[in-house]
């Protein structure tokens, strides 16, 4: 049976244990979050298989989720189990979500830098995350199938600074946000952050790869960049389907002369890059190892290959 669409007043989040309409999900606008960008959070699709509506990669979102708090000092209490508990059940009460985002925040109105009361909550929401978007833009908003990308030429926008990029905290958002938006006023798709010695290290919400002329499949080392469930799972299939993989820095002017670059993450999936300042990329875009693992990560995401079924949670009750 088709899963049935679901109107915005039916949405419910769950926050702290219960769950709550959507318009009353809300914090005072002098909460600490809000106001020093303490808030961590996590996102992951929601698929509809043929076994039903599936989360992809569930433990390692909620891993990651974890280890945010960690490396930013917020006390979580809540364990894995528990949250991925709670997002399944938050799933199963928003029929048709198609995604899960999962913050954690402290709502307490704060003077200091530091909170006086270090009490977090808890909040997850199961929606279709593009309903909004369209109904505000109706016909506007269409992705282009592939980037045109734009190398940040202020080499301040990604390094390893006080806050970890391995943590998913709102403020680690904020410099990258102006580089995009800059990107963006100047007709690019997306913005390439470059670390304080000029290696390339990802895009402001996804993960870089590229193919050398050997056809080694390539990512800048984990120590740049946000640790993407993403392109985990493009390393795990490309080593499942005999691909050679490395991790190796890069300057952005080495990634113009390969045959191939492409982007990943839950929202761009794998995404090709057609240009960068400028420079085409390749011959073709998508090139043929970005197709095919486009592909392949488009089945599995949705419950077409055995072999990684384990990678979904399925959510239907019984
Ligand atoms: N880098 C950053 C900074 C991100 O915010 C994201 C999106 N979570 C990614 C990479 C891609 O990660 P994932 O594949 O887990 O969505």
């Amino acid at each position: 049976m088709p899963e049935r669409g679901i109107s915005p007043p039916e949405r419910v989040l769950w926050i702290d244990g219960r769950f709550v309409p959507w318009e009353d999900a809300t914090v005072h606008v002098l909460s600490h979050s809000l106001q020093r960008g303490s808030l961590i959070f996590d996102y992951m699709s929601v698929h509809a298989t043929s076994r039903g509506s599936a989360i992809f990669r569930l433990r390692e979102h909620t891993e990651r989720f974890r280890r945010s708090a960690e490396l930013v000092g917020l006390p979580l209490v809540l364990g894995l189990e528990t949250l991925m508990a709670a997002v399944v059940e938050t799933v199963r009460a928003n029929p048709g979500a198609k995604a899960v985002k999962m913050s954690a925040y402290l709502p307490s109105i704060e003077v200091d830098v530091v909170p006086q009361d270090p009490r977090l909550s808890v909040a997850i929401a199961a929606y279709d995350p593009w309903e909004d978007v369209i109904r505000r833009n109706p016909g506007e908003w269409q992705r282009r199938p592939s980037v045109k990308l734009w190398v940040e030429k202020n080499r301040r926008n990604r390094r390893e600074d006080i806050l970890a990029p391995q943590a998913k905290v709102a403020a680690n958002y904020t410099s990258p946000m102006f580089a995009k938006w800059a990107a963006r006023r100047r007709g690019y798709d997306e913005v390439l952050l470059v670390d304080e010695e000029g290696f390339v290290a990802e895009t402001p919400t996804a993960n870089l790869f590229w193919v050398d002329e050997d056809g080694v499949l390539r990512t800048p080392p984990e120590r740049l960049v946000l640790l993407g469930v993403t392109r985990l799972s493009i390393l795990e299939l490309a080593k499942h389907d005999g691909v050679p993989c490395a991790e190796t820095p890069v300057r952005p002017e080495e990634l113009m002369g390969s045959p191939e670059v492409f982007l990943t993450g839950t929202v761009a999936g794998v995404w090709p890059v057609e240009s960068i300042d400028d420079q085409p990329i390749g011959d073709a875009v998508p090139g043929p190892v970005s197709a095919r693992l486009r592909e392949r990560f488009i089945a599995v995401s949705n419950g077409e290959d055995p072999a990684f079924h384990h990678w979904l949670t399925l959510t239907a009750a019984g």
